[in-house]
């Protein structure tokens, strides 16, 4: 199996190759055809078996799509307009089409890190790492960039939510990864809060080393017929 007979775009099949990726691995063959045909997805892996890269390709394979279409202008670059006119400045809310929630920050920069490899041969893709710890300011001139992916952990993120900085309403895809560690460390009623701010609409993509218990009661709720992954 080859990453083109996934379906990919070019573009994500050139950044794995220079990657140094011969082929998919078996958790990828199995969830990016399905990703890219706009399934949800219930997937059991561990870390190492390249998840990662099993929800970032098909993300970056539709925004690799996006891109091909005319460009639309940032908030940031819309104020920059308004402030020229002489029109007060009001920046809007942050309008990502992914979010990746992850339990802790290590594995958000992790996320962040190799969707910026993937997205290498993209224009348009700018992922912002969402994080506890990291001071406010430098985060909302991040959310100020409309990225088009965010990568958060779920506490820091709520508090973005509360004051207004982000607006899901533009969502098209929900990642949960290490699902299971963030219901471990206490993360469900911010999940849930998350969850409930995104379009029905969404594509959900769920991964876990395990799909029993609280996580798969969870999963299922926030997925609809789901391709149910066991690596
Ligand atoms: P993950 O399970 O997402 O943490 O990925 C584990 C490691 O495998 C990362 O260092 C990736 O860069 C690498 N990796 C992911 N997919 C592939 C692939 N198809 N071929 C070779 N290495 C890969």
């Amino acid at each position: 199996m080859t990453f083109e007979a996934l379906g990919l775009h070019a573009a994500i099949v050139k950044a794995v190759t220079d990657a140094g990726y011969t082929k998919p691995t078996p958790v990828q063959e199995q969830a990016i055809p399905a990703a890219i045909e706009g399934r949800d997805l219930l997937v059991s892996s561990q870390t190492g078996s390249g998840k990662t890269a099993a929800f970032m390709l098909p993300a970056l394979h539709r925004l690799a799509l996006a891109d091909e279409a005319p460009a639309s202008r940032t908030p940031a670059q819309e104020a920059q307009s308004a402030k020229a006119r002489g029109e007060r400045v009001r920046y809007k809310p942050a309008q990502p089409k992914m979010l990746v929630l992850t339990p802790t920050r290590e594995l958000a920069l992790q996320v962040t890190t190799a969707t910026a490899k993937y997205g290498t041969q993209i224009r348009r893709v700018r992922a912002v790492s969402i994080l506890g710890g990291m001071p406010y300011p430098k985060q909302m001139q991040l959310l100020a960039k409309n990225p088009e992916i965010l990568v958060a952990t779920p506490g820091r993120l709520i508090d973005h939510m509360e004051s207004g900085k982000i607006d899901f309403s533009q969502l098209e895809m929900l990642v949960l990864d290490e699902a299971d560690r963030m219901l471990d460390m206490g993360f469900i009623e911010d999940i849930e809060k998350i969850v409930a701010a995104t379009p029905e609409t969404r594509q959900t993509m769920l991964f876990s080393a395990t799909l029993d218990g609280v996580v798969g009661n969870m999963a299922r709720r926030i997925t609809k017929d789901p391709k149910v992954i066991q690596i």
